[in-house]
């Protein structure tokens, strides 16, 4: 493919973690193909994709390739390894803002993260299914509360409308530019 000969300056391992069924699998779909898959399957095992963007580091114009893992159903059966976590330099946190379970759980999630995750990684919290507004149960000021006093980013989206999917990568990638540049 393209993709596979395509020149990178930078490789940036990311991983998807959170409950199961917070769409976790829709966001790295819309991600990488910017379209919402409602029938996406609960498949065991890990899939990843990947995605390059433009960034400037050190004032120069760089290609950073970001290889983005997913559970693909592994977290329901607490099966999620440490070799999933290995060398992960961004870390996207996902609960959903209707499931109060799913955001109760981010601080177990967050734990096991930063014990396998790089050194110098950014977590980066997400309350998903902004969309479903009459469902919420979780207010946006509690997910940045929380992340604010966990030393994490935090933003809302919507895998199904889209919005903020890209901004939740590139936010994440750009705090960790951001510290290898300084
Ligand atoms: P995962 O288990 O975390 O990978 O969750 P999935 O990506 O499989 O999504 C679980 C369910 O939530 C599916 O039925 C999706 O269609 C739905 N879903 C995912 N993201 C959104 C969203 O932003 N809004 C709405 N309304 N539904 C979503
Ligand atoms: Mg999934």
């Amino acid at each position: 493919t393209a993709d596979a000969i395509q020149q990178f300056d930078l490789l940036f391992k990311f991983i998807i973690i959170g409950d199961t069924s917070v769409g976790k699998s829709c966001i790295l779909h819309h991600y990488l193909r910017h379209k919402f898959n409602s029938n996406s399957r609960h498949t065991v095992g890990v899939e990843f994709g990947q995605r390059f963007i433009q960034v400037v580091c050190g004032g120069l114009p760089k290609t950073l390739k970001l290889q983005i893992w997913d559970t693909a159903g592994q977290e329901r059966y607490r099966s999620v390894t440490r070799s999933y976590f290995r060398g992960s330099l961004g870390v996207i946190l996902v609960y959903d803002v209707t499931s109060l379970d799913s955001f109760n759980h981010v601080q177990q999630w967050l734990t096991e993260a930063r014990q396998f995750s790089r050194q110098e990684a950014t977590f980066m919290i997400v309350g998903n299914k902004k969309d479903l507004v009459s469902q919420r149960v979780v207010e946006m000021t509690e997910g940045a509360k929380f992340a604010l006093e966990n030393e994490c980013l935090f933003m809302e989206c919507s895998a199904l409308s889209g919005e903020n999917i890209e901004e939740v990568f590139n936010k994440t990638a750009h705090s960790i530019i951001y510290k290898v540049d300084s």
